[in-house]
């Protein structure tokens, strides 16, 4: 067969020339992008107003389609679109100008879905500005007694989970991998946890599709991420395959980007408050444990001697679940170059820690900020000070 002669007629003609169809869309894409790209930068108050108005559309009717596959259809897009470009590349390996031509397309029309969808909230206010909560310099004896009341609401939470299934060690290796129905459970309890969490915060309420898990989750472990996002479906992936107690954190940390909120450490802080309000005693025990190491990296700078204390009177199952945790994620260590900065104990970057008061980054500064209000409010379920 010969290609070649299979030349199709262009319908559209710019100054006499042939201009494809291809060319067209992909100029439009581009364009519309770049306009939408500079209105969030320039425009004050446009990244917010989107947010807040066709953003949570977009969640409520592509979100809310996505949601209702099982399975993740960014993962299965990516291996078509694999497998169509290898075809393409194939069928025109003689005509690089059409390989190239679909090329810029295919990235012109992701480039449009990821301003849609994401891109333009990076302009909207952050949570911290939305949540009422006060963040402010902490002393090093308020994050102690933070990562203390999280240390005894860790030993309470192994302490139920032990009677409830006779007996709860912690985890020492990947098999067996959860269930189908039991990673289904985790996604209704994940949307259950941020609704809920939505009645507390506003800015947080609203509809929530389900998460997806990665079926080859081995995808994200080599790069170190415990989840991702998809702006092109709106689509919560998470990794099956990591530490179980990361889960229900991630679902609640991706399923925060689909109310618009972008940064990471903001998302790691809903993601910890949404666990720690959940009526799901394991997503109670993953927002705790998440919630140690966050604040436990920055107690381990300022306080050694407290952290180290504190640390000796965690129960053995959850140090079983973190050593397990480290030892899992040291495994992919050097694999990828790119790190994810999600990743638990590498997440928050060392400061150069001073006495007196400081910030711990923005996740811990967030946490203080809730642990003193719900102090005040006294509605932490136990006194936050014991
Ligand atoms: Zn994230």
């Amino acid at each position: 067969m010969n290609r070649l002669s299979t030349n199709r007629p262009s319908k559209f003609t710019v100054k006499g020339r042939p201009f494809s169809l291809t060319a067209l869309l992909t100029l439009l894409f581009a364009a519309a992008s770049l306009l939408l790209q500079l209105a969030a930068r320039r425009i004050p108050g446009f990244g917010q107003w989107y947010a807040v108005t066709i953003y949570p559309m977009i969640t409520g009717s592509l979100g809310r389609f996505m949601g209702i596959f099982p399975f993740s259809i960014t993962e299965l897009g990516l291996y078509l679109l694999i497998i169509l470009f290898i075809v393409s590349l194939v069928r025109s390996w003689p005509r690089p100008l059409k390989i190239l031509g679909r090329l810029l397309l295919g990235a012109s029309l992701l480039l449009f879905l990821f301003t849609l969808n994401c891109g333009i909230n990076y302009y909207r206010q952050p949570f911290s500005a939305l949540s009422g909560l006060t963040v402010q310099p902490s002393s090093s004896q308020e994050l102690y007694d933070l990562c203390s009341w999280l240390a005894a609401q860790i030993q309470d939470c192994v302490q139920e989970l032990s009677s409830e299934e006779n007996g709860f060690p912690g985890q020492t290796s990947r098999e067996p991998l959860p269930s189908f129905p039991k990673l289904l459970e985790y996604g209704r309890q994940g949307q259950m946890a941020m609704e809920q969490i939505g009645e507390e915060f506003p800015a947080l309420a609203g509809f929530y599709p389900s998460p997806k898990p990665l079926l080859l989750s081995r995808i994200l472990s080599v790069q170190q991420l415990c989840g991702i996002y998809s702006p092109f479906t709106v689509e919560a992936n998470y990794n099956r395959e990591m530490p179980l107690y990361n889960i229900p954190h991630t679902i609640c940390h991706e399923l925060s980007h689909l109310r618009g909120f972008m940064r990471e450490d903001e998302a790691n802080f809903i993601g910890y408050i949404a666990c720690i309000r959940s009526d799901d005693l394991y997503f109670r025990y993953s927002g705790y444990l998440m919630g140690w190491v966050y604040a436990g990296n920055a107690l381990a700078q300022a306080d050694p001697e407290g952290f180290a204390s504190l640390r000796a009177s965690l129960p053995q199952a959850a140090l079983t679940d973190l050593s397990y945790n480290n030892a899992y994620w040291d495994s992919f260590q050097g694999t990828v170059a790119e790190v994810s900065t999600k990743v638990n104990d590498t997440y928050l970057k060392l400061q150069d820690q001073q006495d007196g008061v400081q910030s711990y980054g923005r996740a811990v500064d967030l946490m203080l900020a809730y642990y003193r209000q719900q102090a005040v409010t006294a509605s932490f379920g136990g006194s936050p000070t014991e």
